[in-house]
């Protein structure tokens, strides 16, 4: 029928895959830099996104992570082309050259206007995580270390999907980080009730533009999840970064609203941010 047909559209025959170096690695994947060959004998370069190996048991997660991102599509999200079933599994993504934002900051700290760059960054972040929010999907997993750069003006949402896949985003961490959740960057209903909703999105958003203005700095210093937590309980936020504009660190806050209510939307997000500029269209 036409939904099997759609679907073996996505899948990529290992023939028409040709891997290179490796190009970064996460909790539980390896990416490398690839050549896809297409129908029409043109190449193009790719991103080859495989399980490691002692990770080899959560294939059904990593899959179902493709099945959500095929259906993404959006110059703000990291493309996802089809998957492979190989073996090994392979999922075959538009390669993002520069690496995560967090690198390029590392390695560029010196080129960049916090006015200029960053804003645009964060304008496109929430473009991105707007149309995630239009198609009633929740990231759960925003953070700096998770935004890659296509060029230096455009930024691109990755890594996401999988919690939600997963049906419970506890079970996931807990599966996969062995207990380590990311919970500097999660919102205190997603830490105290497990609800995940754009809102906490927005909480995480925040997070992951403080990063930014701090120039790479880890959110709470040295301090572990559980401290993190109990400052934030006691009402304590993130301090304003040296590169950050007022008016930048008042809407951090709106983000960090215990009242989930009370955080902006994404859709004022990149309103604020654009700010009179048409950052997200930038291609
Ligand atoms: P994990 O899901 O295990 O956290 P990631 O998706 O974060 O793995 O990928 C690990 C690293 O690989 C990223 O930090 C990034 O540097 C690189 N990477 C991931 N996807 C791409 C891509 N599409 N293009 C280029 N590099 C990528």
């Amino acid at each position: 029928n036409n939904n099997t047909k759609e679907k073996e559209k996505y899948y990529i025959c290992i023939s028409r895959l040709s891997r290179g170096n490796l190009i970064g690695e996460g909790e539980f994947a390896s990416v490398f830099e690839g050549t896809l060959l297409n129908t029409d004998n043109s190449n193009t370069k790719v991103a080859i996104k495989t399980l490691r190996q002692e990770q080899l048991d959560n294939e059904e997660a990593f899959l179902s992570e493709a099945r959500v991102m095929i259906n993404l599509n959006h110059h703000c999200i990291v493309k996802l082309l089809g998957i492979c079933i190989g073996p090994p599994l392979q999922m075959i993504q538009e390669l993002v050259p520069l690496g995560s934002i967090l690198q390029y900051i590392d390695t560029h700290s010196t080129e960049i206007n916090p006015n200029y760059e960053f804003k645009i960054w964060a304008a496109q972040i929430a473009c991105g995580m707007q149309y995630l929010e239009e198609n009633r999907f929740v990231h759960r997993d925003l953070a700096a270390r998770n935004i890659l750069l296509a060029s230096k003006l455009q930024a691109k949402i990755s890594d996401f999907g999988l919690s939600r896949a997963l049906g419970t985003g506890h079970e996931y961490y807990r599966a996969l980080r062995g207990g380590k959740w990311p919970l500097k960057w999660y919102a205190p209903e997603s830490y105290n009730y497990g609800q995940f909703s754009n809102k906490s999105d927005v909480w995480s958003f925040g997070v992951t533009i403080w990063e930014m203005y701090s120039f790479g700095a880890a959110p709470y210093g040295d301090k572990k999840g559980a401290e993190a937590i109990k400052l934030i309980d006691n009402g304590q936020r993130l301090e304003q970064p040296a590169a950050c504009p007022d008016n930048i660190f008042e809407m951090m806050l709106k983000c960090w609203a215990m009242n989930s209510d009370d955080r902006p939307s994404f859709s004022e997000l990149v309103e604020f941010f654009n700010s009179g500029s048409e950052y997200t269209n930038i291609k």
